[in-house]
């Protein structure tokens, strides 16, 4: 199995209209039907192979029920792309070490190390519980102490992940794996309902598991967003320290995903915690996004990058034509990659998950932004020799049974 056979491909009538629709290529309805013939084939797409920045976005565009252009243009940009180089299983979580995760999980104080110790173990029988996945147990102790979700089982080994970067990053097998990896340790949960600390797990738990991966969870989902706004509708947060700022919604890849009930939670609880928003020429199905997976198009870590930069500089053009030098940020992995670019256009970014909770009253005492120097330094330190290694058909693996646990 792989991206494309989530779909019945003999569907496609090639109107084109994804690729039509596209925000990032806007083809003519000729070029887009030839774009998407050669794709079906299985041969190259120039300028979809060159442009295209796998956004999701085109999933919504396909007036055809169940099909998914997107994976289309994923599998064959692999394809074409051929081998995956070493360094981007570095940011694979699950993988054999070394990984960022592993990186940054070793070398966690010795009480930030029981606090993941104690989410390695399946909680006992309960109503909800909250799930915690890469980027989060990075603020462990935050989320231990907090007040607002004080009420939730923590649950979060270090081996587990929702697979998001080897699905976004090009590896099928290691998504697969991971997957299979954390169901096994799902199935042994007895609850009703998972929160999902970060909206990425809520996407691939919630839309890519069942739509593309054909696996079903056998409890709801939902998101810390979503479950925030419920609980303030119901009058059980209080608002302590409004927010007082002025920004543009920068909205994350799979928003279009998860779609209007998603985007619109975004806005009603930014703005009851005191937020004042504007919106960016591009939103909601047509949003433009940080442009990280652009890195997934090239086998190339330099040209990789200034792929992600062209992205990243077209929304804070955007953002500075909304009047405003701020961005509410929903997304840890938008934040973490504009770090690397947004002070060079005086654009300030709002990791709207801390803001929400110290509104709520959490005292956030590692934000995002001290992470991201942790793992700037890892980066700088494990780059030079990851990229003086040969490029893999197939990444090497660890056993689905296999765990990770910091040292
Ligand atoms: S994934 Fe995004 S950039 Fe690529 S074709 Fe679809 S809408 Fe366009
Ligand atoms: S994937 Fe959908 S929108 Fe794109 S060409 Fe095929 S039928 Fe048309």
């Amino acid at each position: 199995m792989s991206y494309i056979d989530c779909c019945d491909w003999s569907k496609c009538n090639s109107c084109g209209e994804c690729l039509i629709k596209c925000p990032v290529m806007q083809m003519d309805r000729d070029e887009a039907k030839f774009e998407v013939s050669q794709l079906l084939k299985g041969k190259e797409a120039k300028r979809v192979f060159n442009e295209c920045t796998l956004c999701f976005s085109c999933n919504n565009y396909c007036p055809v029920e169940g099909l998914r252009p997107h994976e289309l243009i994923q599998q064959r940009m692999l394809e074409h792309r051929g081998k995956a180089p070493e360094y981007i299983k570095y940011f694979l979580n699950g993988m054999p070490t070394p990984t960022i995760w592993n990186d940054m999980y070793s070398n966690m104080n010795s009480e930030e190390k029981e606090i993941l110790e104690k989410w390695s173990k399946t909680p006992s029988k309960s109503a909800e519980i909250l799930w915690i996945g890469c980027v989060g147990k990075m603020s462990c102790r935050d989320i231990e102490h907090s007040e607002v979700l004080k009420s939730l089982h923590k649950f979060g080994p270090t081996d587990l992940c929702c697979g998001e970067l080897a699905y976004r990053l090009g590896s099928w097998q290691a998504y697969s794996d991971t997957t299979e990896r954390t169901l096994k340790r799902f199935e042994k949960l007895d609850i009703e309902r998972m929160v999902c600390y970060c909206g990425s797990c809520y996407n691939y738990f919630h839309n890519i598991l069942p739509n593309v991966y054909g696996k079903k969870l056998p409890f709801q989902l939902i998101s810390l967003y979503q479950w925030m706004w419920e609980r303030i509708e119901k009058g059980e947060l209080k608002l302590k320290n409004p927010l007082n700022f002025k920004a543009a919604i920068s909205e994350s890849c799979y928003v279009s995903e998860l779609g209007p009930e998603f985007w619109e939670t975004l806005r009603k609880i930014y703005n009851a915690a005191g937020a004042e928003l504007v919106e960016l020429k591009h939103h909601g199905y047509e949003n433009l996004f940080c442009g990280t997976i652009s890195m997934a198009r090239k086998g190339n870590f330099l040209s990789s990058f200034l792929e992600m930069y062209k992205e990243q500089r077209k929304k804070y053009e955007e953002v500075k034509d909304a009047g405003v030098n701020e961005m509410a940020v929903n997304c840890a992995g938008c934040y973490i990659m504009s770090s690397f670019t947004n002070y060079f256009h005086g654009i300030k970014l709002l990791y709207m998950t801390d803001e929400l909770l110290m509104a709520y009253g959490d005292t956030i005492t590692t934000p995002i932004r001290d992470h991201f120097i942790i793992i700037r330094k890892y980066i700088m330190k494990r780059m030079p020799r990851l990229l003086l290694h040969k490029s893999y058909e197939e990444f090497s693996r660890i056993s689905i049974e296999g765990e990770l646990r910091p040292s």
